[in-house]
């Protein structure tokens, strides 16, 4: 007969793996799944400045591979594939891969995460991978010495522009309106560097390109100012979304609660869903703060809720 996993989780980021750690050292038998990308948004992050026990940054990769490390340690199970549907009506629980595979746990973390969003221009498909990216690490080497704009105005912006002006000729940050939502020491190391510069109050509002051995690529864009409507050409050699994100929330439509936004919603300061012996923690449940190490914060406290709760209900 197929196991029923004390818990599964799905998601391998800070979060799901930091939940993992918790509950299989409680002696759990633990499922994790790590879905499309393993290690989650840290395996597309440069330097992590900010995560405890690391005074000299750590690459986000290399972090991601140290804490999964820790949950293989201690037992957790780590399949390398996707949940594309659950059944959350009974208990066990059921969760259904890509490949119509099911698999069963009393309890139930979810740690899915969030996606980078897109400007959402019909052209943006054309481009993508050919000038447009939403990853300046993964694809920043590709515009040594050209010249690149950023869009976004937040801490995600920023990071990637430092990143990228140390390889492009030239970053512009193009962001719609006058205010930033980065925090002050990004915006003043951005503002500081000389290959970095800003137009403000503007959109990208088409894409422009022309076929290049053999192959559509980006040649600029046509921006606009949205307080005069002016558009301006613009003569770029790659586009760097850094808008924000979109939770992967997807298959839980209809079964867990959501805000607006689509992040889940849990109860108080747990990581208590609407549905008894089901978990929610990380950045698939937290729009405002994001970071890896709260990420990894709400992991522990949902390693601790799917425990108790376990040792309650079991
Ligand atoms: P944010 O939501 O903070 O910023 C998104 C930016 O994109 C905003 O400037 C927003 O403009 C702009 N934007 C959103 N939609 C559009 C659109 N359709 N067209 C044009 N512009 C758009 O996202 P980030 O990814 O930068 O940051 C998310 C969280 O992660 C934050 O809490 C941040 O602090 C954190 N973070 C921390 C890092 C670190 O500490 N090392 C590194 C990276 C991120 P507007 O302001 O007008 O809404």
């Amino acid at each position: 007969m197929a196991t029923t996993y004390d818990v599964i989780i799905l998601g391998s980021g800070p979060a799901g793996l930091t939940s993992a750690i918790y509950t299989s050292r409680a002696n759990l038998n633990v499922l994790l799944f790590e879905g499309m990308q393993p290690g989650g948004q840290l395996t597309i992050t440069n330097d992590v400045e900010n995560f405890p026990s690391h005074p000299d940054g750590i690459a986000g990769p290399v972090l991601m591979d140290e804490i999964k490390k820790q949950a293989l340690k201690f037992g957790t199970t780590i399949l390398t594939e996707t949940i594309d549907s659950v059944d959350f009506s009974k208990r066990p629980f059921t969760v259904i891969n890509q490949d119509g595979v099911s698999y069963t746990a009393k309890s139930i973390i979810v740690s899915t995460g969030a996606t980078a969003k897109t400007l959402e221009i019909p052209s943006e498909k054309t481009y993508w991978g050919a000038g447009i990216s939403s990853c300046a690490t993964c694809d920043g080497f590709f515009y040594r010495n050209k010249d690149v704009i950023v869009v976004g105005a937040g801490d995600t912006a920023m990071e990637d522009s430092l990143y990228l002006a140390n390889l492009a000729k030239s970053v512009t940050i193009v962001h719609r309106r006058q205010g930033f939502r980065a925090s002050k020491i990004m915006i003043d190391r951005a503002k500081a560097h000389p290959k970095i510069s800003f137009i403000l109050d503007s959109v990208i509002e088409e894409y422009v390109g022309e076929i290049q051995n053999n192959v559509q690529s980006l040649i600029g864009v046509k921006l606009k100012n949205v307080l005069t409507g002016e558009i301006t050409d613009k003569t770029i050699d790659g586009v760097f979304l850094a808008i924000g994100h979109t939770p992967n929330t997807n298959i839980f439509k209809g079964i867990l609660d959501m805000n607006e936004e689509g992040y889940l919603i849990t109860k108080d300061k747990s990581s208590y869903t609407n549905i008894e012996g089901v978990f929610a923690c990380g950045d698939v449940q937290d729009p405002t703060y994001k970071q890896a190490i709260s990420a990894a914060g709400s992991g522990c406290i949902a390693g601790i809720d799917a425990e108790r709760w376990l040792g309650a209900n079991n």
